[in-house]
């Protein structure tokens, strides 16, 4: 139990699905915070699992015997998690879906809400972040926080954003979502 969720909050946690796609340590980092916040099911993407001796030894099933974890492409999740450039060939309608990548010195994240979910927003931000592992950690750990908001409905706004977090700051900024051809 975290004393910041409650009661309701942890139950609605329980009952919560998420996919997670990438490959890499921020996604494992992101699967151990959701596992150990009390996320019932998590649904890894193959690159996920395939990068799995860390996961495993992470022991993400040891973070919360109630937490189930598959592979699949978590098709229902209540939230969708992309890192990096491994952006699924689809995503579902109704979920939330949450993308970040790392870059030198920090990390940028997209919240797109339910409805919003757009296979060309995701690509075109993926190629304009340079790729870096370095602060991956915290890329993972913001995911997550960025997923709880989500499904304990803390999200202060409905639309589209784009964060860009700057570690040497300890800053973050809110950018304009760039414009997309495909979803307008
Ligand atoms: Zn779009």
């Amino acid at each position: 139990m975290l004393p910041e969720v409650g009661g309701r909050g942890q139950e609605r946690l329980l009952e919560s699905v998420v996919a997670i796609h990438g490959r890499g340590d921020a996604a494992l980092v992101c699967a151990n915070f959701l596992a150990g916040a009390g996320v019932g099911t998590l649904a890894l993407s193959d690159d996920v699992e395939s990068s799995s001796a860390l996961g495993r030894s992470l022991g993400l099933a040891a973070r919360n015997p109630d937490c189930t974890v598959a592979v699949g492409d978590g098709a229902g999740a209540d939230v969708v998690v992309v890192v990096g450039a491994l952006i699924p060939a689809s995503l579902p309608p109704r979920s939330t879906v949450i993308w970040g990548a790392a870059r030198d010195g920090g990390a940028t994240l997209a919240h797109l809400p339910p409805g919003r979910g757009c296979v060309a927003c995701l690509a075109a931000l993926a190629a304009s972040e340079p790729e870096s592992d370095d602060p991956s950690i915290v890329l993972g750990t913001m995911l997550a926080l960025e997923a709880l908001r989500a499904l304990l409905a803390l999200d202060a706004g409905d639309g589209a954003r784009l964060v860009r977090f700057d570690l040497e700051r300890s800053g973050a900024e809110v950018l304009p979502f760039p414009a997309c051809p495909a979803c307008a």
